[in-house]
Formats: structure tokens, C-alpha cells, sequence
């Protein structure tokens, strides 16, 4: 449960920040205050706790409809960091545009226990090629199998034990099935093509890529996305895991993703708009406050990771583990000190900013 990522955080530092703080020091171009910048929110938690970071970027342009949505990716593979550090640069330039037509959702790192494993790894902190636990219709059925037979079992890309068995496969769902992109864009590494899955058609170039589809493996993002949900799913594999294209090349990229998207998004969408990624999360809280019967815990309070004293205290939280003879769960704070009338709290390891 405690990991070397769950530094103990000062009070008045959110966990975006904290998690900055770390990203800074692992990626060459992104710095603190760059990442900082982004905005970012917490969305979930990974298997090691790191938070699961994500952005909108509302439409700025108003013409008469709601505008296509579209849903960026990054680092799905924790040893991909070129990737993080491109989508940082994007969301950077979407931060800074003054027309945006579309609506956009960003989540930079998908896999941060792999990014942060001492030597990053595809895989996550379970040993699970995330893009391959995608729940495609095909993955219960076919996943592992292709795993055994193709891949000699190759560690790199086990599927996991079931469809969506990991924290961040099943985030990036619900994700999809919330926020109902139009298009997904996932960036990778380090095969330097452009891949394609879902309804024509497909870019033929994305600045230096050129479109070489290199097939659907089962439980990837392609094949559920794109195969099973049916929507455009463009994965992006930058020639190099740690080399992040120059400004040219990205510009470039940025453009020819822009004019794919102009003719290939429906111009207005006939659904209820979009849920905000923070009023997403609001409602997150507000159903765990009321599963906790404390409706009245406003939702902007931080939370902490707690040990309980009893399990009766603790089956008061939602989301309990048990680590030994420990009992785990979040409970909310006020003031930078555990609410008194959660009473069972022996201490607190680290905040969450929920
Ligand atoms: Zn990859």
C-alpha cells in the first residue's frame, strides 16, 4: 500500500503539484512550472496510488451546437516518456489558443507507476500491458490466449488476469463512456508510424508519420475504442522513447492532426454537453461522501489515506485494503487534520487531494 511514490505531502501542496514536482525530475523537457501550468486534476489512482491526471480544454468558439469532443492520450506505456512530453507540449498549445473549435480532454500519463519504476517499464505496477486490458468483446476470450501463442508469454505485454482487471484501464473507460469522444488520439513509442483503427478514414501522415496500420491486437485501445465502440482511434508512435520531436516536427504534427480532425469530426453533436472533467470528479466525491453518510463533508476538503483501529470504523469508507494486519482507507480532512468524528484514524500517512 505504501509506496515510494506516496511521498508524505506538506499541507496546502495538492497532489498535482506533489505529483510535478516528481514528473519534473524524470522527463528533461517538462519542468515544474510547466507542469504546474497544465492545470491538471486528479481523476483516479493508479495500483501504486500515483494520481491519474486529467485536463479539458472547453471549446472556445460558440457556433450554435455542441462541439465534437475529442480525447487525448498519453503514455498508456510507462517507458514511453517522449510521449508525455509531447502531449505536455500540446496541451501547452491548447492552453495558449485563443479559437479552439473542439472540445478537448487530456490525460497525459495513463501508466505513472511505470514511467516512475526505477527503470520505466511498459507495463504497470502489476506487470499489465495496459493496452492490452482494454474489455473489447474479443479480450475475455482472446487476450491471454494471444499472449501464450504469438508472444511466448513475452512479460511485456501480459494482458492481466481479466479485461480492465487494472485501476487505469478501467479509468480510461469510464473516461470514453462519459465523456463520449469523437475521436481518441493516443500517443506512443518507438515504432515512428501512424496507426489507425475505427470507421474510415484514416490520416495518411501526421507530420513525419506516415500511415502504416500495424494490425489490432486484442484488449488494445484499438480494438476496443475502435473496433468495438466504433470511434476513430489514431495512435500516434513517435520514432524514439526518450527523444521528444523538435518544435518543427511537433508543429507540424499538431497541424496535420488539426486538418484531419476539421474534416472528420461531425461539426456539431446532438447529445447533452459535456460533463467538465471537475464536475466529473465533484460527483465522485458527493457519491462517496453520501456512501459514507457524510453528505455534509464539503467536497472540497482534502482527503487523507487513514489507517483505521477497528473495522467497524473503517467499513464506514468506502474503498477499505488491508496490508498486513492494517487497515486502509480514505477519509476526509479538514484543516490539515483527520476529522475528529472519524474518531477510528490512528494516522495518517499521506493527503489526497481528492
Ligand atoms: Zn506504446
Amino acid at each position: 500500500m505504501l509506496s515510494a511514490g506516496n511521498a508524505v505531502q506538506a499541507a496546502g501542496v495538492t497532489e498535482p503539484q506533489q505529483f510535478c514536482k516528481s514528473l519534473a525530475h524524470r522527463l528533461a523537457h517538462v519542468n515544474e512550472a510547466r507542469c504546474n501550468a497544465a492545470q491538471l486534476e486528479v481523476g483516479a489512482h493508479s495500483v501504486q496510488k500515483r494520481p491519474l491526471l486529467v485536463r479539458d480544454f472547453p471549446q472556445t468558439e460558440t457556433t450554435g451546437g455542441e462541439p465534437p469532443r475529442v480525447l487525448m492520450v498519453g503514455a498508456i506505456h510507462g517507458d514511453e516518456l517522449a510521449a508525455v512530453e509531447l502531449v505536455f507540449d500540446w496541451m501547452h498549445r491548447l492552453d495558449t489558443t485563443k479559437e479552439r473549435s473542439v472540445y478537448w480532454r487530456v490525460a497525459p500519463l495513463v501508466n505513472p507507476d511505470g514511467l516512475f519504476a526505477r527503470n520505466p517499464t511498459r507495463v504497470n505496477a502489476a506487470g499489465v500491458d495496459l493496452n492490452r486490458n482494454f474489455p473489447a468483446p474479443d479480450a475475455a476470450t482472446q487476450a491471454l490466449k494471444y499472449w501464450i501463442t504469438k508472444t511466448g508469454r513475452d512479460p511485456h505485454r501480459y494482458p492481466g488476469v481479466a479485461p480492465a482487471s487494472e485501476p487505469e484501464t478501467r479509468w480510461l473507460v469510464e473516461q470514453i463512456a462519459k465523456f463520449q469522444p469523437d475521436a481518441i488520439i493516443s500517443v506512443h513509442a518507438p515504432y515512428g508510424v501512424l496507426d489507425y483503427d475505427g470507421p474510415p478514414e484514416a490520416p495518411h501522415k501526421v507530420g513525419y508519420l506516415r500511415l502504416q496500420p500495424i494490425g489490432t491486437y486484442p484488449g488494445s485501445l484499438g480494438d476496443y475504442a475502435g473496433l468495438s465502440l466504433g470511434l476513430p482511434v489514431v495512435t500516434l508512435e513517435l520514432p524514439q522513447s526518450t527523444r521528444i520531436p523538435t518544435k518543427e516536427e511537433s508543429s507540424r504534427m499538431w497541424a496535420d492532426l488539426g486538418d484531419w480532425l476539421n474534416h472528420h469530426l461531425p461539426a456539431h453533436r446532438h447529445t447533452a454537453p459535456a460533463q467538465t472533467a471537475s464536475a466529473a470528479i465533484n460527483d465522485e466525491k458527493r457519491d462517496f461522501l453520501e456512501a459514507a453518510g457524510e453528505p455534509d463533508v464539503p467536497i472540497d476538503s482534502s482527503w487523507a489515506e487513514c489507517i483505521f483501529t477497528s473495522p467497524a470504523s473503517a467499513s464506514r469508507w468506502p474503498t477499505q485494503t488491508t496490508a498486513g494486519s492494517s487497515l486502509f482507507g480514505t477519509c476526509p480532512v479538514t484543516s490539515g487534520s483527520v476529522r475528529a468524528d472519524t474518531g477510528a484514524v490512528a494516522s495518517v500517512p499521506w493527503i489526497r487531494a481528492m
